[in-house]
């Protein structure tokens, strides 16, 4: 077995407040953080979660139970939504702003947890300083959610024009594209945490399973888009099946992941909890 290495920080890391990041190496053992009066000695624990700061690690969490919730409304709200729509089919077809803006509910809901949970599940730990990379996956993540938002309202708003339909399909794929990307990303972030819980083997989960749903999903996208353009083509139609039913195992295995990690940081957070009195 292997030592775990954290490569978000190294053992060469300056000892970081774990409140506010201010580097504490010259300031002794015993006293407090000059920035924020945390103790030095609370900030010893290393690169360990079960050393970060306990607000810091509420944050992730509340931030991963707010993305799992966006997936499981859109999962339920979508065929719930399809099912209602056929049964007042005829109302809806006589009034399509009704329709559009109906169907959008899930869509629009799942959206709004996923930005406000990828937000906070990918907020910043205070120990990190300054050495953090630019493509880290939690700048990543935040890149993609920014960039899913005024896509996707691109692609309501061109549903009410009379556009071809191709426009907005693309407006769609573009769409589906930024929020896989989103969900990979986070997840890889979810396994640099991972591997300072430190659990190197759910750390390994974690990256197996955003990548072999993010790439293969992301070959599924662009083919849609591609054909959407320019036709079916078979070959590529095959592609694209292999890739979906890739991206879908492996989604499986990245919700399992998510709910490992979260499993892991809820016990940590229980026993970092000050105790009462
Ligand atoms: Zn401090």
């Amino acid at each position: 077995m292997h030592g775990v290495q954290s490569d978000t920080m190294s053992a060469e890391s300056p000892l970081l407040c774990r409140h506010c990041g201010y580097d504490l190496r010259t300031i002794d053992i015993e006293d407090r953080c000059p920035e924020c009066g945390t103790a030095v000695a609370s900030s010893l624990a290393s690169a360990y979660l079960a050393g970060a700061e306990p607000s810091w690690l509420k944050q992730v969490y509340i931030g991963q139970r707010d993305v799992v919730l966006g997936v499981v409304l859109l999962l339920i709200g979508v065929p719930v939504t399809f099912i209602i729509d056929t049964w007042l089919d005829d109302f809806l077809d006589a009034n399509r702003t009704i329709r559009l803006l109906f169907g959008s509910l899930p869509t629009l809901l799942f959206l709004a947890l996923l930005f406000v949970g990828s937000l906070r599940l990918t907020t910043r730990d205070p120990r990190l300083g300054d050495t953090e990379s630019p493509v880290a996956p939690r700048r990543l993540a935040l890149l993609s959610v920014f960039a899913a938002i005024p896509i996707s309202l691109l692609y309501y708003a061109y549903l009410f024009t009379t556009a071809p339909p191709v426009v907005s399909m693309l407006f769609l794929y573009a769409f589906g594209l930024t929020v896989c990307a989103t969900i990979a990303t986070l997840t890889l972030h979810l396994a640099h945490l991972a591997m300072r819980l430190p659990d190197a083997a759910l750390g390994a989960r974690c990256r197996s399973a955003a990548t072999w749903f993010g790439i293969p999903m992301a070959m599924a996208l662009l083919a849609s888009a591609v054909q959407a353009t320019i036709g079916t083509v078979t070959l590529l139609r095959f592609a694209q099946l292999v890739a979906t039913l890739v991206a879908v195992v492996f989604a499986v295995k990245l919700f399992l992941c998510w709910f490992a990690f979260r499993r892991a940081l809820a016990s940590i957070i229980a026993s970092s909890a000050p105790s009462p009195g």
